[in-house]
């Protein structure tokens, strides 16, 4: 029989890691939610009735969470994948984007070739902590002349606030909250 699942089920399918990757964070673990055919599939679903009638032209995904259910969303949305990733890792023309982390700064970067200035684009990654991530994966978006842009987390840490360092003319929108 069809396992049923449902939002409960999946929250309860992300692993709680205390003290990783440094003392003090409580990682959220979305790859035992990934390994369970039924809930892999639920997220992926749910996600993709948010945004199918949104006109999504290109899903960006960032490194390396991001990837693995933003390719699962380009396909279903029937749009293209673009790959955001860490310094260094791009073959081609790049831009590239530095933010703020606790200690010190990081740094992302996108083809220079991977989106136009009339793309619809729908950055995904698998979680929004403090928003510096995703903040620098807008501006390399905007690099392009787009201004259709929507986020997407599988899960958001509301404790933390991040939502309120992004610019709120960009619509956010995550499955599971904390
Ligand atoms: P931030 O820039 O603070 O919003 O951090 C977001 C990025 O860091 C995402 O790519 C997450 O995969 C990762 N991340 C940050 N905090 C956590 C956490 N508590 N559990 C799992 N991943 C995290």
């Amino acid at each position: 029989m069809k396992k049923q699942i449902d939002l409960e089920i999946v929250k309860n399918s992300i692993r709680n890691i205390p003290d990783f990757p440094k003392p003090g964070i409580h990682f959220k673990d979305v790859s035992t939610s990934y390994q369970d055919g039924a809930i892999f599939s639920f997220i992926a679903s749910r996600i993709f009735e948010h945004y199918k009638n949104s006109g999504i032209t290109k899903v960006v995904g960032i490194e390396s969470r991001g990837f693995i259910l933003g390719s699962v969303l380009a396909n279903k949305l029937n749009a293209g994948f673009i790959p955001i990733r860490k310094p260094g890792k791009l073959p081609a023309e790049i831009y590239s984007q530095s933010y703020q982390l606790e200690y010190g700064f990081d740094r992302l970067e996108i083809h220079q070739d991977a989106l136009t200035a009339d793309d619809v684009v729908l950055i995904h990654d698998d979680l929004l902590a403090t928003g510096g991530t995703v903040g620098a994966a807008i501006d390399l978006v905007r690099k392009f002349g787009i201004s259709h842009i929507y986020i997407n987390f599988f899960v958001e840490l509301d404790f933390l606030k991040g939502i309120d360092k992004i610019d709120p003319s960009v619509p956010s929108w995550s499955l599971i909250h904390f």
